[in-house]
């Protein structure tokens, strides 16, 4: 076939005439003398009807061995089908098998971990696909907000010598027989040296994190989109989180809205989102609305738990920036505010907990510029202060206020796509239990 390939939806976006399209047969059902195809591209899908006495011989008897993701070629005249799964059809006049396909492995009754086994072949899926789209858009608006403020994109080393977000969660690496060498839980250490450099910076990267239960949030590898900024304080560090939340909700609803219909998002649950201002309420705060609204008794200075953020989460249509923490549940690097109390001490962190169940996307935090205060807290912790000598040079040579978050991307698309697990928020999901394919 000599003609110009088109896709799916630009072919229905034509709507009549003569067309020509590849992809895979994503449905088949072959009758006497009439086969029907559901052909899938990237784009779309489309019903086909190939006729016995509008092809040739050797076409028709290809045909006979067309099964589920077999790879063709198609040309033919489309036009309005209102029974058809998309609302087009088309009339094939050539047709051209490019790769048949042995019996595909997936049915519609495989469990959850069946179709995990074979997720290179799921993700052929429409759910897959759909979601595949939306995760490109938002690695995409991520970059895009993060430039247009004036942001650097910079890295930091994955094989890291110090810990930052708790011994529990590292995963060690046999490096040459060093003992002392883990995989980044995040790039916040190596990110604040270089903040005196180019002052405004972000990244997507993975993280790892050796996360031994079993919840549909944690991976153990997940991407993380972080930033770091000088000069900052800790009202302007929330209100970049707050932006880049809304302009990456907004860049899906404008672009992926068919995606979003096949996932059968409710897209009303994101629309507050980017119309409301979100709720800042303070640790304290939460704790008195817990003991309110659900008679919930958390003891101050216990952290929130999946089962707390959810409850405080139903009270909101938008996602809500829970602040002032208290020292204790929180990381060393973490800035106590002029007005913390002595029997009561918080610290500048903030947690973003998403609505409707999804729990916190995004972890921040005014960052302590005394040297003394986080040598203390690293020894309480029992940390090696020579391990971090380099990070607290950040303390030594001109200190600037600055702070940072990281976001979960994994989290954030689990909640804007609708889904019950963060698996399928990821290619190739990897958990405790899960390193294959
Ligand atoms: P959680 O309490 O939910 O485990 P965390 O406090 O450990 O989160 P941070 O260390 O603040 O999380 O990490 C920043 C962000 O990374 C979190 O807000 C979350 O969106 C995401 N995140 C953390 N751990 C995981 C994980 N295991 N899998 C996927 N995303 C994660
Ligand atoms: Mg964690």
């Amino acid at each position: 076939m000599k003609e110009k390939f088109i896709s799916i939806q630009e072919a229905i976006e034509k709507a009549k005439g003569k067309v020509s399209i590849r992809g895979w047969v994503h449905r088949e059902r072959k009758q006497k003398d009439m086969v029907f195809i559901v052909l899938r591209d990237s784009s779309d899908i489309i019903q086909c009807v190939i006729k016995k006495d509008t092809v040739s011989e050797k076409e028709w008897n290809d045909l006979q061995k067309v099964l589920i993701e077999s790879s063709m070629e198609i040309e033919g005249d489309i036009k309005e089908e209102k029974r058809a799964p998309t609302g087009f059809e088309i009339e094939v006049l050539k047709l051209k098998v490019i790769s048949y396909s042995e019996i595909f492995p997936i049915t519609k009754d495989l469990n959850e971990e069946l179709l995990l086994d074979r997720r290179h072949l799921w993700l052929r899926s429409r759910k897959m696909t759909a979601i595949m789209k939306i995760r490109s858009t938002v690695f995409g608006a991520i970059h895009e907000y993060f430039r247009s403020k004036g942001f650097y994109e910079y890295q930091s080393p994955i094989f890291q010598s110090v810990q930052c977000e708790g011994g529990s969660t590292l995963f060690h690496v046999d490096y040459f027989g060093k003992k002392d060498v883990f995989l980044a839980q995040t790039w916040q250490l190596y990110a604040e040296p270089e903040i005196f450099a180019l002052e405004k910076i972000y990244t997507i990267a993975p993280s790892f994190r050796a996360e031994a239960s079993k919840t549909s949030r944690h991976l153990t590898e997940y991407w993380h989109a972080e930033m770091e900024v000088a000069w900052a304080n800790f009202d302007e560090i929330i209100k970049y989180g707050e932006e880049l939340i809304k302009h990456v909700v907004k860049k899906v609803l404008e672009n992926n809205k068919s995606d979003l219909e096949i996932l059968e998002r409710d897209v009303k649950k994101l629309e507050p989102t980017l119309k409301k201002k979100f709720p800042r309420i303070t640790y304290a705060e939460v704790l008195k609305l817990l003991k309110e609204k659900f008679k919930m008794e958390i003891p101050w200075g216990k952290d929130l738990r999946t089962i707390e953020e959810d409850k405080l989460s139903s009270l909101f249509d938008t996602p809500v920036a829970v602040t002032r923490y208290p020292k204790q549940v929180k990381a060393f690097y973490m800035k106590e505010p002029d007005d913390s109390k002595k029997d009561k001490p918080v610290v500048n962190g903030v947690d973003f907990i998403a609505p409707e169940n999804y729990g916190e996307i995004i972890g921040g935090s005014e960052r302590e510029s005394d040297i003394e205060k986080i040598k203390k807290r690293l020894k309480e912790e029992g940390e090696k202060i020579e391990q971090y000598d380099f990070y607290l040079d950040t303390r030594r040579y001109g200190s600037v206020p600055h702070g940072g978050f990281g976001l979960g991307v994994e989290r954030f698309i689990s909640w804007i796509c609708g889904l019950e697990n963060i698996k399928d928020a990821i290619p190739f999901p990897r958990t405790m239990n899960r390193t294959r394919p």
